[in-house]
């Protein structure tokens, strides 16, 4: 790759794409091993791939007070949610392994308020919110300081599997400067494959990035929607626009907050835009319809430098004749085809196909074998 050609993508957060792999340490042996949880290891391997940068470890107290009080790294650079590592206890060496595959230099160990953390990045200490029943459980220490990975994480999905150099260097070879990213933790029905459509074209490709780190348990399961977005992207979507790769991270349920630091890490896999649509990483009612968009404003334009595009719910309009949102269709609901998600569910689930507005059969065959499954 050129340099020529790679400075025409947006820079990665911070100014460069951080690289945290490295080789083996030869003390390895020696050190003390901390096993790390599910979602710390799907932070563990962002930071190796530098879908995190700027960040080169976990958070010390100064950047994760930062980020809480004012959702920014203690250097003022905007960062929406703590990515932390806990412990029991203070290690007695400067240097520990995680889970053999990784060591940490140890920076600093401190303690933190769980329902403080929890106002400050989920806005609620509602233990029925899985972000936060989640913290509630952690160890009551963390453990700050910069990360070496030597063995990265068995992807879930190899084919789809793109570290932001990779996105970067395919979005260059295709010539591609102006790239929106989609994330997504749900099959794509028609509604939301129309919002990347009326964005893709303002841009030149479209990155479809769909979570594949822990969810919920009553979410779909990644790979059951891996194959739902093969075959809507095999159907539907020019192959030349559109990328589709897994986003490694967990799920938080942050909503607003969230929103932003997803954003954050689609400018480091190389994307200018970033769809938000309504209730954003949401879970519950626990966030407004429009927060996840509202907490944009909180920045200047050149602090992210990626371009939030915010759409509405979109439906097919039977007057229309096309699918449509409340911004652009001035008819009443009767004219629209909705189904809420139980319906959508309770179809499926009989093996019965929603209608070809609401989704694609293809699609819509898939989960209805899942759903035998
Ligand atoms: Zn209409």
């Amino acid at each position: 790759m050129s340099v020529a050609t790679e400075t025409k993508l947006i820079a990665p957060h911070g100014g460069e794409l951080v690289d945290r792999t490295g080789e083996r340490p030869d003390d390895l042996e020696s050190l003390e091993t901390l096993t790390l949880t599910s979602r710390e290891r799907s932070d563990l391997d962002m930071l190796a791939s530098g879908a995190l940068s700027p960040l080169t470890g976990f958070l010390n107290r100064d950047d994760y007070e930062s980020v809480l009080e004012n959702m920014r790294l203690a250097n003022g650079l905007p960062w929406a949610l703590p990515v932390c590592l806990a412990v029991d206890e203070a290690p007695t060496e400067g240097r520990v392994a995680l889970d053999e595959s990784a060591v940490l230099d140890v920076e600093e160990v401190y303690e933190y308020d769980k329902e403080r953390e929890a106002q400050q990045a989920f806005g609620t200490i509602d233990d029925a919110h899985p972000g936060v029943a989640r913290l509630y459980e952690q160890k009551p220490l963390y453990l700050a300081g910069r990360v070496t990975v030597f063995e990265r994480s068995e992807p879930a999905f190899p084919e789809l599997a793109l570290d932001p150099a990779d996105t970067r260097a395919e979005f260059s070879r295709r010539g591609w400067k102006r790239v929106v990213g989609f994330q997504t933790r749900n099959p794509i029905h028609r509604a939301h494959e129309y919002l990347t459509k009326v964005a893709l074209e303002t841009v030149d490709g479209l990155l479809i990035h769909p979570l594949v780190g822990d969810t919920k348990s009553d979410d779909v399961p990644a790979k059951t929607r891996v194959e739902c977005y093969r075959v809507l992207l095999d159907g539907y979507y020019p192959a030349d626009r559109v990328v589709l790769s897994a986003f490694p991270a967990a799920m938080r349920y942050a909503g607003p907050r969230e929103a932003i630091w997803h954003a954050i890490c689609r400018k480091n896999y190389g994307c200018s835009h970033f769809i938000v649509g309504r209730d954003h990483a949401g879970v519950g009612d626990y966030y407004g319809t429009y927060d996840a968009q509202l907490i944009f404003d909180e920045f200047e334009p050149h602090e992210l430098d990626i371009e939030p595009m915010f759409f509405e719910h979109s439906f097919w309009c039977k007057r229309c004749g096309s699918m449509a949102s409340a911004k652009t269709c001035p008819h009443g609901s009767d004219d629209h085809v909705f189904l809420s998600g139980t319906k959508v569910r309770e179809l499926l689930a009989n093996g019965e196909l929603p209608p070809v507005e609401f989704s694609r059969p293809e699609v819509a065959e898939v989960l209805i074998e899942a759903y035998r499954a």
